[in-house]
């Protein structure tokens, strides 16, 4: 099973927080708390290895 979030490293604002599972369970979906910008990673069948992304 999949984790129900992730921790994400913003670069825009060096701030890290959590990003949790949308229910469709496809992707982690959240956004940045200082300037909203939105991120999304999608998870793939074999699942996501790495535990911690930084958005681009
Ligand atoms: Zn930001």
């Amino acid at each position: 099973m999949y984790k129900r979030y992730i921790g994400v490293k913003f670069d825009c604002c060096h701030v890290y927080t959590r990003v949790y599972m949308n229910k469709e369970e496809t992707a982690y979906e959240g956004r940045c708390p200082k300037c909203m910008r939105t991120i999304c990673i999608k998870i793939h069948k074999d699942g996501v290895n790495c535990r911690f992304f930084s958005a681009i």
